[in-house]
């Protein structure tokens, strides 16, 4: 989707700070990071959000677990621990429209809100 900020930066034609990629799964760091450690990962491909996830899409949000977990292992938090979310929705919190996993560590989070 041209106009979504996600598919733009997937794509190259927006700068990242890029920590991870593969053929179907990239890996940057946020923004406006909440913690030392602040990493989205997104699927190349343009899903909305939890809810777009179908049945062919599984092994890729496995992957994307595993992903998440090695990034865990080369920022330094599997150890002193991180938290793994996905904001959906209005209600959710969700900003951009194009599913990412937050990746957030490197100090001692709050109680989710
Ligand atoms: P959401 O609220 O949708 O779960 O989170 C969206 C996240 O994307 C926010 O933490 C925000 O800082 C980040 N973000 C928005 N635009 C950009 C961008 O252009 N580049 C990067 N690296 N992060 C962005
Ligand atoms: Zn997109």
């Amino acid at each position: 989707m041209s106009d979504c900020i996600f598919c733009r930066i997937a794509a190259g034609e927006i700068p990242s700070d890029k920590v991870y990629e593969d053929n179907d799964i990239l890996a940057f760091r946020d923004i406006n990071p909440k913690a030392p450690v602040h990493i989205l990962v997104i699927p190349k491909q343009h899903l909305v959000s939890l809810n777009d996830v179908a049945s062919p899409d599984e092994a890729l949000l496995g992957r994307m677990m595993v992903v998440l977990r090695d990034l865990a292992a080369d920022q330094g938090v599997s150890e002193t621990g991180y938290r793994v979310l996905s904001n959906c929705g209005p209600d959710g919190g969700q900003e951009v429209d194009h599913l990412h996993f937050h990746l957030l560590g490197g100090r001692k989070l709050g109680p989710l809100g």
